[in-house]
């Protein structure tokens, strides 16, 4: 049951390109942020749930959480068994 969820993100600012390390919250989702050199302030791009998903490059831990279980939902498709008869 235990997923390892990566809790650290290289946000990558658009505005000056400056990346930064930074550790993502696992209960709550980062919805500005702002840039350590150029202080330009990141919002979520639409359809992003946080600043991470949308310039960091490990999505939330949120998303993850959802792109495994939709991983695994169809990894667990049942194929027919081997041909033996
Ligand atoms: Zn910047």
């Amino acid at each position: 049951m235990t997923k390892t969820l990566k809790t650290t993100s290289v946000i990558n600012c658009p505005g000056c390109g400056y990346s930064a390390v930074e550790t993502m919250p696992v209960d709550a989702c980062i919805n500005l942020y702002e840039c350590k050199n150029c202080q330009k302030l990141m919002t979520p791009e639409s359809g992003d749930c946080c600043v991470f998903c949308s310039y960091g490059s490990t999505p939330c831990p949120t998303s993850q959480l959802e792109q495994s279980s939709y991983s695994i939902v169809y990894e667990y498709s049942p194929k027919p068994a081997a041909n033996q008869v």
